[in-house]
């Protein structure tokens, strides 16, 4: 079994990268770190992401049982702006969890956890929140 056949947070939520732009025109420059730490694999990874490299609005987790598994990008960023926060520094939970091949049996939670760290430079006239910005991620029924 490959380590990719299992859907994750992108594959259910979406690939589409963070439009900081429209979601979040007070940034001006940010810069992400994200490090990885896998519950059963070994495969630890830190990632940097920036204006210029965007991350998507879900990290995924690369626990290769992990279903649903990742993190929001976006939850973090919205935080941060509503409170004109400039740094971050802290650990995210997977949200996936541990399952059978085709995801029916549950096991356990993903323990599966990122160490983040974001730093935000903001623009210097501050611009009016947007007022939908909760309705950006609509629960689901
Ligand atoms: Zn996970």
């Amino acid at each position: 079994m490959s380590r990719n056949d299992r859907p994750k947070a992108c594959d259910i939520f979406g690939y589409r990268p963070v439009s900081f732009e429209t979601a979040f025109p007070e940034i001006k420059n940010f810069e992400m770190e994200v490090d990885f730490e896998p519950e059963l694999l070994r495969d630890s990874y830190t990632a940097h992401f920036s204006m210029d490299k965007r991350p998507t609005e879900y990290i995924d987790c690369r626990e290769s049982l992990c279903y649903r598994g990742g993190f929001s990008v976006r939850d973090i960023f919205s935080e941060m702006v509503g409170k004109r926060e400039t740094k971050y520094d802290g650990w995210q939970m997977c949200r996936g969890y541990l399952g059978s091949p085709k995801g029916k049996v549950e096991y356990q939670a993903c323990v599966s956890r990122w160490k983040v760290r974001v730093s935000i430079e903001y623009n210097s006239v501050p611009t009016t929140p947007p007022e939908t910005e909760h309705q950006l991620n609509p629960p689901r029924s």
